[in-house]
């Protein structure tokens, strides 16, 4: 902060604060963000997180996800809670934000899914962040991009859902039920915006192959 209290100056022709970050002069949160956090702070995917063709509270959780603030086990850990830590959908591996939405086995087989849709393969990012910045679609072509952008918040959604129901509820998790909500949330937010095309599901995935 020192510092760029450091870049403010004060003109003694204009006898005005003026920020010689800026080249007009004129202060700006952008610049003093980028001051304070590196240009690396540009680096947020906010196009892949608040979109209009995605229910708002699924954005505030992707975002909530981005910053690593969803209460997995690994944070309730830290903060003092005594429990085994174990993914809910695998069993077999520890909870954290990066596991549970990306490379948990279970919550492959619907990255699986989403790629099949479109008929492409990808490598997956270590992290979140990451998946979201590097999520672009400019060769599923026009008409498909709004359903591709929205896969992975909506495998988020999906994810952490069930991942609450199993923890909060108990139960065990019934992997073609797994499959078809998402599928059938997917289908949801796209039936608004692609019309009669996608009045059946089955619709849905043509219109989807057919490129
Ligand atoms: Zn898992």
């Amino acid at each position: 902060m020192l510092n760029l209290l450091k870049d403010f100056r004060t003109s003694t022709e204009e006898d005005a604060v003026r920020w010689k970050r800026e080249g007009n002069g004129v202060f700006g949160a952008k610049g003093a963000y980028k001051m304070l956090f590196g240009s690396s702070a540009y680096a947020f995917p906010n196009r892949r997180i608040w979109m209009d063709k995605v229910p708002t509270k699924v954005s505030f959780f992707a975002w909530e996800a981005s910053w690593g603030k969803i209460l997995t086990l690994d944070k309730l850990q830290r903060r003092g809670w005594q429990f085994p830590n174990r993914c809910f959908l695998c069993g077999c591996e520890e909870e954290n934000a990066n596991h549970i939405l990306l490379h948990c086995t279970v919550v492959k087989t619907l990255w699986e899914i989403a790629l099949a849709i479109f008929g492409v393969q990808w490598e997956f990012p270590e992290s979140v962040i990451e998946v979201l910045l590097s999520w672009r679609g400019s060769f599923v072509g026009k008409k498909r991009k709004n359903t591709w952008n929205s896969i992975p918040l909506c495998i988020f959604w999906t994810v952490w859902k069930e991942r609450n129901r199993l923890a909060f509820r108990g139960g065990s998790l019934d992997i073609q039920k797994f499959k078809n909500f998402f599928v059938c949330n997917l289908w949801s937010w796209a039936r608004v915006y692609i019309g009669e095309d996608s009045y059946s599901l089955l619709g849905f995935l043509e219109w989807h192959a057919a490129t």
